[in-house]
């Protein structure tokens, strides 16, 4: 276990994801990201976005396979927020990045150390169309609620942590390692 996670606890990385996470100070406003090799050296620096997304060009993207995209997710409430959203699998198994981390919010006042999903080049389409059912579900059952916010929460909490053990129980299957900090504790 512990062997599996030295890829991701590579120090120079995570000097890079504190001082990105140090740079949020607009994380209601917009999305930001940034691209970095597997040695912790800036690939692409740290651009911003729209409220859930951060344009790269095409041709960024085809430069992407086997580097590591940060970037944060703003609190709006939506189902994704604490969690990988689907495109974002999707984006990373598409371009075959080595890891995708999402760093998000656990609360109002505190950013979440992020969720990280790394060694992403065996999943399949499948993998990602049953994660996406799963937040699918959790908008169903949004919807039906109309507006008890606090049944909503609930639900969109339950979601996102049946994403969150999804991503786990899959590791092994799909061949990448998922680990979060802090996010559901
Ligand atoms: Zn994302």
């Amino acid at each position: 276990m512990v062997e599996n996670r030295v890829k991701v606890k590579n120090n120079k990385l995570n000097e890079q994801i504190e001082q990105f996470k140090n740079s949020l100070s607009d994380i209601d406003k917009y999305e930001k990201a940034a691209v970095y090799n597997t040695d912790g050296t800036v690939f692409l620096k740290e651009r911003a976005g729209t409220i859930n997304e951060v344009i790269f060009t095409p041709n960024e993207y085809m430069q992407m396979r086997g580097k590591i995209l940060v970037h944060s997710h703003i609190n709006t409430g939506d189902l994704t927020d604490k969690i990988l959203s689907p495109e974002d699998l999707f984006t990373a198994a598409y371009f075959g990045m080595k890891g995708i981390q999402a760093i998000t919010k656990s609360s109002v006042s505190a950013f979440s150390p992020g969720i990280v999903l790394i060694g992403n080049t065996g999943m399949r389409n499948q993998f990602i169309n049953d994660y996406e059912n799963i937040l699918y579900d959790g908008k169903k059952r949004v919807a039906a609620l109309a507006e008890n916010a606090k049944e909503i929460d609930k639900v969109i909490f339950q979601t996102a942590k049946k994403m969150s053990d999804y991503l786990k129980s899959n590791e092994r299957k799909y061949g990448y390692k998922y680990e979060e900090r802090g996010v559901f504790d």
